[in-house]
Formats: structure tokens, C-alpha cells, sequence
């Protein structure tokens, strides 16, 4: 059973593919993070070398080894691959040295299944040399060895890459599909469902892993709470949080555009609610607020702030100088005029 769930296109492809013998010797998945690439791969990687009739079935050794991340024929390279975690959290981009690597074993026969798979997570994030030496690699193709790359961004991969694979693309699931698949598929109860189908934006594998995390509405709290006092803070405060995001970039990028994305929610939402579509906010549970405090602002004044969060996101992933790009954020985002009682 393929175990991605919202896809059928892409999942229809692959079977048919499998089951003509066509595989492509190279993939490239392009869709947003935890829309379910890693699982796609690792479905293909299981079909490949499964020993049932109908692969991929989930069952046999070779697909349970692959699931648990134990098949020696089966790997994955990223930017946390193989160092400790001190070096791996510093590191930005994925080197030529894993790369090389990668063809050494790719050079070498299946050990216990019939095709060698490798993933390339992330693979927007490979050095120019390092996607240089994979380029060749896919340039020269060898039989029962294939790679699956897996990317948010196809833009930020030489076009010389791009071409050399089969691109399948994973779309965002709506909102409904996911509410059903968390209710019916993991039991979570309705209105949890529904916020986190929301939270989501279509992709099932942060939802499932958000409905484990039990400090996530906490977190999600303060991160709100915190939102709103620096709207209403003056500059120094801003800029003293500017550098705090600043610092934490340099620890975990991930963290940082977390923070930014739930800051582009909650003002698309101010946006919705103030055209009055509050019934596709993302915020549901907080509806009542974003109502008050889209009193504050003009329409024109949240629009701008979207564009300037649009632009500071972007520029993070263009490595501009972090510090930079809060600044100029925080200077950005209006006050909010609180009406003022007279008399
Ligand atoms: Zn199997």
C-alpha cells in the first residue's frame, strides 16, 4: 500500500511506471515542507525492493527495514546527514564530500535488495560544486541505482539538474481532506482537527506530527502573545527582538521562519477578516481577536505588512544578513492606533 495520502496523481504515475518497468533513474519531488515527499520516497524506495506481489506492502523485511531507516541499500543525504549535531545545525549547504561519497556507494552493487535508492533531502540546499558532481552522476546512468531528490524550490537547483530528472510535483491538500484524514486516519477529535487542518496549509505531515506535539498550542500562544506586544512596542524593544531572531537564525533557521510564517497567518487573516471572509482564517480559535485588532489597522497598512514579510522570508532563503532583515521588518509593521477616549 503507497502510504501518501492526497496525491493520487503522482501515486498513479509511479505504479504504472513500476509496473511497466519504467522506472526513471532519477526524481525530483518539488512540493512544500511535510506535504509528504520523504514519505513518497520512501514508498518508491520500498516498491523497488519489495519481495511482495503487489509492492510497495509495507510488510515484508525489506519495506519494514526501509521504514525504520535500516535498509543498507537505502539512503539519505541532507544537511544533517552523517556529523553531529553541533556541526550539523551550522552547516547551510549539503558538500561535494557527501556527494562523492554517494557515488562511491552508488558504484557499489545492492547489498540485500535489488535497487540502491538515495534521497537527497533538501536538495536545494546543495553546494554549486556539489550539485556539479551529482550532475555527472545523473548525466551517466547506471543500472539498479536510483535517486530521488527531494526540494520546496526546483527554482534554486541548477536548470542542468532539473532536466536530468523526472519532476513530480506534491500539491497542498485542502483543508477538509486533511480535517477528514486526522479524524478518520490518526482519531483526532473534530474541532482539533479542524484548527490543525487550518495550521497546516494542506500538508498532512505537519498536522499529524503537530497533533503529537503537546507544547504546540503553547508555543503557538506565546508566539501570538509576543507578536502583539511587539506591534505595539516601541523601537528599541523591536530592535532588541530583531537580534534576538537574529541569533536564534544562526541556531535554527527552521525556527525563525516558523516564527515568520505564523506572523504572514496572522496578518492574512487580519486581511480576511477585515473583508469580511473570516470563515477561511486560519486562526479560527482566535476569530474574535482578529476582529479587534483589525479595527487598528487600515487595509492598506495590513497589505504592506504582508508584502514586507513576503520580502523578509525571501530574503532569509537568499542568505541576506539576518540582522538586516529584522530591522528593517520591525520598522516596517505600523503601530496599532488604539482609540483614544477623550474627555
Ligand atoms: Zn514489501
Amino acid at each position: 500500500m503507497w502510504q501518501l495520502i492526497g496525491q493520487p496523481m503522482v501515486i498513479t504515475l509511479l505504479h504504472s511506471s513500476l509496473e511497466r518497468g519504467m522506472v526513471a533513474h532519477a526524481y525530483l519531488l518539488v512540493g512544500p515542507p511535510h506535504v509528504g515527499k520523504m514519505t513518497l520516497a520512501l514508498n518508491l524506495a520500498q516498491a523497488l525492493n519489495c519481495a511482495a506481489d503487489t509492492p510497495p506492502c509495507g510488510e515484508c523485511a525489506s519495506c519494514q527495514k526501509i521504514a525504520s531507516a535500516n535498509h543498507a541499500d537505502v539512503q539519505i543525504i541532507g544537511l544533517t546527514q552523517n556529523m553531529d549535531s553541533a556541526e550539523a545545525k551550522s552547516r547551510v549547504e549539503i558538500g561535494i564530500a557527501q556527494i562523492r561519497q554517494m557515488q562511491h556507494s552508488a558504484s557499489l552493487p545492492p547489498f540485500e535488495g535489488r535497487c540502491k535508492v538515495f534521497i537527497i533531502d533538501g536538495a536545494e540546499r546543495l553546494s554549486t560544486e556539489a550539485a556539479n558532481c551529482l550532475l555527472k552522476t545523473l548525466e551517466e546512468p547506471v543500472g539498479e541505482v536510483i535517486f530521488i531528490l527531494l526540494t520546496t524550490n526546483d527554482g534554486l537547483l541548477p536548470a542542468t539538474v532539473v532536466s536530468r530528472c523526472q519532476r513530480l510535483k506534491l500539491s497542498p491538500m485542502s483543508a477538509n481532506k486533511i480535517e477528514a484524514a486526522l479524524n478518520n486516519g490518526w482519531g483526532i477529535e473534530l474541532q482539533k482537527a479542524n484548527l490543525l487542518a487550518r495550521l497546516c496549509h494542506g500538508c498532512l505531515g505537519w498536522a499529524v506530527s503537530a497533533a503529537l506535539d503537546d507544547d504546540l498550542f503553547e508555543r503557538r500562544a506565546r508566539s501570538i502573545d509576543r507578536l502583539l506586544i511587539i506591534t505595539d512596542a516601541d523601537y528599541e524593544e523591536r530592535f532588541a527582538y530583531a537580534a534576538q531572531l537574529a541569533a536564534q537564525f544562526s541556531q535554527s533557521r527552521d525556527s525563525v521562519q516558523e516564527e515568520l510564517d505564523l506572523w504572514l497567518d496572522w496578518w492574512r487573516d487580519l486581511l480576511l477578516t477585515k473583508e469580511d471572509c473570516s470563515d477561511i482564517i486560519t486562526n479560527i480559535d482566535l476569530e474574535a481577536r482578529l476582529i479587534e485588532v483589525a479595527r487598528s489597522y487600515s487595509l492598506a497598512q495590513i497589505k504592506a505588512v504582508i508584502g514586507s514579510l513576503q520580502a523578509a522570508g525571501e530574503q532569509l532563503r537568499q542568505n541576506a544578513n539576518p540582522r538586516l532583515v529584522m530591522e528593517v521588518l520591525m520598522l516596517d509593521i505600523p503601530r496599532r492606533c488604539i482609540s483614544v477616549k477623550y474627555g
